[in-house]
């Protein structure tokens, strides 16, 4: 645990004891600090008192005693409207923070070398925090990786300047952290995203800027012209940018992926580094974009080129993003569960052929229409849940299907079918572009399901 030992001796108030919450709560009291937590829900708070903390209803509470509010980064700090507990603290004039800008006061005071990588991006941030710890740890660091990965920051193990903390960022924390100062900022892409929950695209971007404007270094895209235009201001400012691109390989200089090729370019001249061709968990130009992101983030280490390719060839990569979860034959099964709308599923039709797609749950605005320009790399779809009808409109004449119900029927009949394909790698993928909940808890849930057949249908040998 990392005690937040800055905020000795005051007395803060804390609100959204789910996540995060009791670990600050901890952090804190660790700390010296008095905490008094709240959070609507009864059983959240009847927790936080069996672990020691007294309740204090913040809506009776005199604000004036607190220096400081720490607020759960899942409670709206503006849009679409701030929380009861915001106007409280910003009537009183207390400040209004999250648990990552404790850890950045804590590395200021403490360990002002620690290495402190901060990613956020709409997409891949997962990703690329994992394959970023993965590659340090490869090259020998005492990795702490956590924010919104994993485990929360302030659980991670003590500040100290050898250890490097790579950590995920959403724009609710960033949003929660005045003075945000990472080693290596890294920002990915910006697309429009729970624009409900921040108000307006530029507010949105504003926010994701704040990452990359205070960090010492930064690791930015070129690819969309969100960010884009976030590179060419920390250029404008002369401050130590690494531009990295998936789009243009010949762009004059940065890291560039030129198809699986890791390249430098310097003055227009491209120095191969290293190569993603093979590497399962680093398919697709996504992933490709992710792999320069954290390999940009590793700094001289990358240098080293044979140990980067082998760490790279090493990295397991994240359950239900595109993970391979069986090989029966030729048929390669994949399961990214993870891919809730049609966006995501993109991203895994793109990185593959001859697919046997199964797809349904609960759909989104649009359904998998978007997924149209695709349709011929589908050798049939197999269809579940609550969308079933609604698909097998948008796949009529076009793409071959069949409704199953059930998941468990679905990949038995894919399994089956591309068993018979003559394709050269037939891919049976879950890639659902719909919400579980109609069938199962979360996505979790569904790709461990899916991961449960595959199993039994490897077993059994067809
Ligand atoms: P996040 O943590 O930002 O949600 P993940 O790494 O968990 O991102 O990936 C979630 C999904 O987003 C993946 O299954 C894939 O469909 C898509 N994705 C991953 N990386 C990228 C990227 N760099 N650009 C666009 N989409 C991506």
């Amino acid at each position: 645990m990392i005690a937040a030992t800055t905020f000795a001796g005051k007395r803060v108030a804390l609100f959204g004891l789910g996540g995060s919450g009791l670990a600050t709560a901890f952090a804190l009291r660790a700390g010296g600090t008095a905490v008094a937590v709240w959070d609507d829900n009864l059983s959240a708070r009847e927790k936080a008192a069996a672990e020691g903390f007294a309740p204090v209803d913040l809506a009776e509470a005199d604000w004036s005693q607190f220096s400081s509010f720490v607020l759960s980064p899942g409670v709206p700090l503006t849009h679409p409207e701030p929380h009861w507990t915001v106007k409280k603290a910003q009537a009183a004039g207390v400040e209004i923070i999250g648990d990552i800008e404790i850890f950045c006061r804590e590395r200021r005071e403490h360990a002002p070398e620690a290495l402190f990588v901060a990613i956020t991006g709409t997409n891949g941030k997962s990703t690329t925090t994992a394959l970023t710890a993965h590659l340090f740890r490869a090259f020998g660091k005492d990795v702490q990786m956590g924010g919104n990965i994993g485990t929360p920051i302030l659980s991670l193990a003590p500040l100290s300047n050898e250890r490097v903390y790579v950590i995920e960022l959403s724009t609710f924390q960033i949003d929660l952290t005045p003075s945000l100062d990472p080693s290596v900022g890294v920002l990915l892409n910006l697309t429009p995203d729970h624009i409900d929950r921040h108000g307006t695209m530029e507010n949105y971007a504003a926010i994701k800027e704040r990452l990359v404007a205070s960090a010492d270094r930064a690791v930015i895209s070129v690819d969309d012209h969100h960010v884009r235009e976030i590179a060419e201001r920390r250029f404008g400012a002369g401050r130590p940018t690494i531009p990295i691109s998936v789009a243009h390989p010949a762009m004059a200089d940065g890291l560039v992926a030129r198809g699986t090729a890791i390249e430098i370019r310097s003055a227009h001249v491209s120095t191969p580094l290293v190569d993603l061709a093979g590497i399962a968990s680093l398919r697709g130009a996504h992933n490709a974009q992710n792999a320069l992101a954290a390999v940009a983030a590793l700094g001289p280490l990358a240098d080293d080129r044979a140990s980067l390719q082998a760490a790279l060839r090493s990295f397991p990569g994240l359950a239900h993003r595109m993970e391979n979860v069986g090989k029966l034959g030729r048929v390669l099964f994949v399961n990214d569960s993870k891919a809730t709308n049609a966006d995501a599923a993109e991203k895994a039709l793109l990185s593959f052929n001859d697919i046997f797609w199964i797809i349904g749950g609960k759909s989104k605005e649009g359904g998998v229409e978007p997924l149209r320009p695709l349709f011929d790399r589908i050798a049939k779809a197999y269809l579940i849940g609550a969308a079933t009808d609604d698909f097998a409109h948008t796949l009529d004449g076009v793409v071959v299907y069949e409704k199953c119900g059930t998941l468990d029927v679905a990949t038995r009949a894919a399994a089956r079918d591309a068993a018979r394909s003559d394709a050269q790698e037939p891919v049976v993928l879950l890639s659902p572009a719909c919400a579980s909940y109609d069938q199962f808890p979360n996505f979790e849930k569904r790709g461990d399901a899916f991961r449960a057949v595959v199993s039994d249908i490897v077993n059994a040998g067809g």
